[in-house]
């Protein structure tokens, strides 16, 4: 069965360019319901290890310097199919090659820059949730602590 939740961040860039606002509104016309929800400025190590699968790539040191330039938004999305919805939602990586309407085609400066990340995986999903939220930062919808 698939999972509930995915992860999601507001990427640096996004923030900067004040489409916080504008993002959560379509995450929650889309259906999903945030269950922890934070800013985070990344250290290099810990972004380092959020990507630590694409070490090898040619954009990976970019990307960290990215990840690191400023705030991001994180946040615990949940509904059915949440990793497959979400990853609908905010379209393929490179914004040149996403769908209309997508938040990706809608606010993403460049592939890299390219406004948030969406988890790819019910496991990733739950690796990521972790690496952001203790047990006592995420909330059930009658707003009690999820344990
Ligand atoms: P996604 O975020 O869609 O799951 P990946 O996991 O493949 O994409 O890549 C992680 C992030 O690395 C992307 O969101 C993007 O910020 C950056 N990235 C991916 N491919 C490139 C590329 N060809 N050039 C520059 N940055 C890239
Ligand atoms: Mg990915």
């Amino acid at each position: 069965m698939a999972g509930r939740i995915t992860l999601t961040m507001i990427k640096p860039g996004a923030v900067k360019n004040e489409h916080i606002g504008h993002i959560l509104t379509m995450i929650s016309e889309a259906g999903f319901r945030i269950s922890a929800m934070k800013f985070a400025q990344l250290r290099r190590s810990q972004a380092e290890a959020f990507y630590k699968v694409h070490k090898d790539k040619t954009f990976f040191n970019a990307l960290i310097e990215y990840m690191i330039s400023g705030p991001l938004v994180a946040a615990i999305l949940e509904k059915d199919n949440a990793v497959k919805d979400y990853r609908e939602l905010i379209g393929a990586t490179d914004p040149t090659k996403a769908d209309n309407g997508t938040i990706r085609k809608l606010f993403a400066e460049s592939v890299q820059k390219n406004a948030v990340h969406g988890s790819d995986s019910d496991t990733n999903a739950q690796i990521e949730a972790n690496f952001f939220f203790s047990t006592s930062e995420r909330f059930t919808e009658d707003g009690y602590i999820l344990l």
